[in-house]
């Protein structure tokens, strides 16, 4: 490996320490942020194991609630819409998978723009057009502060995105578009996938396809952000990228577990103090 590692557990750990800081000028004030489940999964639990622990960390009380899983649409945003009324709540986190049945958007689109602490609604979302707005989506924030960590001068880098989901891989590409980088976003009709990476200064990989790209995709010294979260058939957690390979020709890479992940949690936290009303950096 002579690719610099991009710890995210790290710089999550100092994220917190700020937002730590920033939290303790409300005092005693209850900063409040209710999860809600609809169903169970085991993906829902490992995220909310994650967020339990960073939330104790930065003292915002996580409520978690649970509607059971063939909760109709109508009743998911009936709970949300008293949400949004109840001024004791800063901020509104819906775990995923949701149930088939319902559609992701309709439940993000339901929360109040200012609670809407995953940056998911269409108004947080139409306001990346203009600027990163407060409340950010937490996956896109996190991959663009993993890459400001490696130092890189964004304007003028050739960026590439592989996925272009309206989560992670669209809201990357406008951000690292105000940051003057030149971007390229491939999808799943992209031909020639490894002419785009291998030109890529800045490569982030936001697909769900363990192995997908390799060390003779990625050009010598360039950045690689690894978003994607796969179990390997032996059962470990393995992003999209094959990390000994591209380790060889990357200079920085993030890993997983321990890359996007922790800073993605972070940023939730920084999201939802931000929703209490606090001016927080990043
Ligand atoms: P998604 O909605 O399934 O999007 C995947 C994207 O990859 C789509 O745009 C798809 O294109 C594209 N794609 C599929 N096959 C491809 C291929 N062979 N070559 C190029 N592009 C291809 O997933 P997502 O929500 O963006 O998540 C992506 C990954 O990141 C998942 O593994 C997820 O678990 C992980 N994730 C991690 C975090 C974290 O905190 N670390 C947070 C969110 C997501 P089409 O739409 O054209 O098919």
């Amino acid at each position: 490996m002579t690719a610099r590692i991009l710890d995210g557990r790290s710089l999550a750990d100092k994220m917190r320490a700020g937002l730590r800081v920033a939290r303790a000028s409300l005092g005693d004030r209850p900063v409040r942020l209710v999860s809600l489940e609809v169903g169970r999964s085991d993906e829902a639990q490992i995220y909310l194991r994650g967020q339990r622990r960073a939330a104790e960390d930065v003292r915002i009380e996580l409520v978690e609630e649970h509607l059971s899983d063939d909760a109709a649409l109508t009743t998911v945003v009936g709970r949300i819409t008293q949400l949004n009324d109840d001024p004791s709540v800063a901020g509104i986190l819906v775990q995923r998978p949701l149930p088939t049945h319902i559609e992701a958007r309709d439940v993000q689109g339901a929360i109040s723009r200012h609670k809407d602490v995953e940056g998911m609604n269409p108004s947080n979302m139409g306001a990346i057009l203009y600027h990163e707005p407060a409340l950010a989506p937490c996956t896109a924030s996190a991959a663009l502060r993993l890459i400001h960590a490696s130092g890189i001068d964004l304007a003028g880098a050739e960026a590439v995105i592989v996925g272009h989901s309206e989560i992670v891989g669209k809201p990357i590409a406008m951000f690292l578009l105000h940051h003057l980088s030149t971007v390229t976003v491939c999808h799943v009709a992209t031909r020639k996938l490894a002419e785009h990476t291998r030109r890529a200064d800045v490569l982030v990989v936001a697909v769900g396809k363990a192995g997908l790209v390799t060390g003779a995709m990625v050009k010598p010294g360039a950045v690689v952000i690894d978003i994607g979260i796969n179990r390997s058939p032996a059962g470990k957690v393995v992003g999209d990228v094959d990390q000994d390979s591209v380790g060889a020709v990357a200079g920085w890479l993030t890993p997983v577990p321990g890359g996007v992940g922790p800073v993605t949690v972070a940023m939730l936290m920084r999201n939802t103090l931000r929703a209490a009303g606090l001016d927080v950096a990043p």
